[in-house]
């Protein structure tokens, strides 16, 4: 019998045991193995084979993937025993477009790797265009089967694999762009929110777009008409957009890179919108400097925690920026920050603020924001929530 067969539909694969608490964490709805917890395992396995999930007493938790050189040891794909094929794909992904179905998004994150229990896996569409992203030397090994799935469940004209994620390395994996499907003739042009963006697929950020932050860009309708905006952190632009398109009077766009803000002009145009100044800095410098106040500013940073050990030097990093905004910031307005770090708890972010304003304002919590319903938080895999925001008034004391 060859490992993977299926005889008399009983599927024979390698089998890993794992202890007592990753079974209970495998029945409470995670998706995780630590190197720690698996007690037995096939010597002689490649990175990436798929293998059957076995807890102490035998009882079986599912199908996983298993890379012996990574700390999550091993990752569940389904708590039953299945045959990992490009069908199991289309199922899995056909899943992830009915729970989005009641967003009616042309442009969305169709799967959100953990959350859509395709671990390592992420797929955006931008209009007709799909952009796989894989971050697991177990899901490397399915990318035929992934794309086959990708071709017939969403049937894009152009895949773009965007391999580049940093990630990669740390599972022993290389990283690179490339056109698999179809033909790409420059930036992907996408709607959302009744505006127009256009996305680098192959070159920009992410997959091209920050999706997950379309609902709190549509927060800002309402909060903006007539007032003077700050969008730092800009890169494409999008809040700065939305906001100009929402009545704002002037909108001040800021990033350290050329690339970022020449998209922001891009879309800024596109949307046949003006008011704007764009200006390449470090942010920490343009805050610092003497200039114009505004009555509202966006920080959007990158996560200033990537992993838990650089926890006190990030927590320094955001009150320190949110120190220099609030000084930048008028009497009364609003600050609408951002902190996409999983490490850094939402309870934590509100210290945030309130220690950079320690003594000199009082600051009023008047959204709490999220990442975008496209983005799903599993409440059972804390980590799948890492996207928290909050939309502050600032009253300044005399
Ligand atoms: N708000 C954006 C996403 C921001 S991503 C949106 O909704 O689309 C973070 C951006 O910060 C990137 O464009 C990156 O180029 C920029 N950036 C990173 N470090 C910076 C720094 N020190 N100063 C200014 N911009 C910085």
């Amino acid at each position: 019998m060859t490992k993977g067969s299926i005889t008399a539909n009983i599927i024979v694969m390698e089998k890993v045991r794992v202890d007592k608490s990753a079974e209970e964490s495998i029945l409470s709805g995670h998706l995780w193995v630590f190197s720690n917890q698996v007690v037995e395992r096939p010597t002689a396995i490649l990175p990436g084979e798929i293998v059957q999930v076995v807890g102490p007493r035998e009882k079986r938790l599912g199908t996983a993937y298993i890379n012996s050189g990574s700390l999550i040891m091993v990752r569940l794909l389904s708590r039953e025993a299945v045959e990992v094929d490009a069908s199991f794909f289309s199922e899995r992904i056909e899943a992830a477009l009915r729970l989005r179905q009641s967003l009616g998004w042309s442009s969305l994150r169709v799967v959100n790797s953990e959350s859509d229990f395709l671990p390592g896996l992420v797929v955006d569409r931008y209009a007709g265009c799909a952009v796989i992203q894989v971050l697991t030397c177990g899901m490397e090994k399915q990318l035929d089967n992934v794309i086959a799935a990708v071709r017939r469940t969403l049937s894009p004209d152009v895949i773009v694999l965007r391999n580049d994620n940093p990630y990669r390395l740390e599972e022993g994996l290389s990283q690179y762009t490339r056109v698999v499907e179809g033909q790409l003739d420059g930036p992907v042009m996408i709607e959302e929110g009744g505006l127009r963006f256009s996305v680098q697929v192959m070159a920009g950020q992410k997959t091209g777009f920050y999706l997950d932050q379309r609902e709190n860009r549509s927060c800002l309708k309402g909060l903006v008409e007539e007032h003077t905006v700050l969008d730092l952190f800009c890169y494409s632009g999008a809040f700065g957009v939305y906001a100009l398109s929402s009545g704002a009077r002037s909108v001040t766009f800021v990033d350290a890179s050329a690339a970022a803000l020449d998209s922001a002009r891009e879309n800024v145009a596109l949307n046949g919108l003006d008011r704007s100044s764009f200006v390449r800095a470090d942010a920490f410098d343009f805050l610092k400097a003497e200039g114009d106040q505004y009555d509202v500013i966006i920080l959007d940073p990158p996560s200033f925690i990537k992993s838990k050990k650089k926890l006190k030097e990030g927590e320094r990093g955001y009150i320190d920026l949110h120190k220099k905004a609030l000084r930048r910031l008028n009497d009364g307005g609003l600050l609408v920050t951002f902190s996409c770090s999983h490490h850094m708890r939402r309870s934590r972010f509100r210290d945030m603020a309130r220690i950079a304003a320690y003594g000199h304002a009082d600051l009023y919590l008047l959204h709490e924001l999220y990442q975008a319903a496209d983005h799903p938080v599993l409440l059972a895999i804390p980590e799948t929530e890492y996207l928290k925001g909050m939309v502050l008034r600032v009253n300044k004391r005399a």
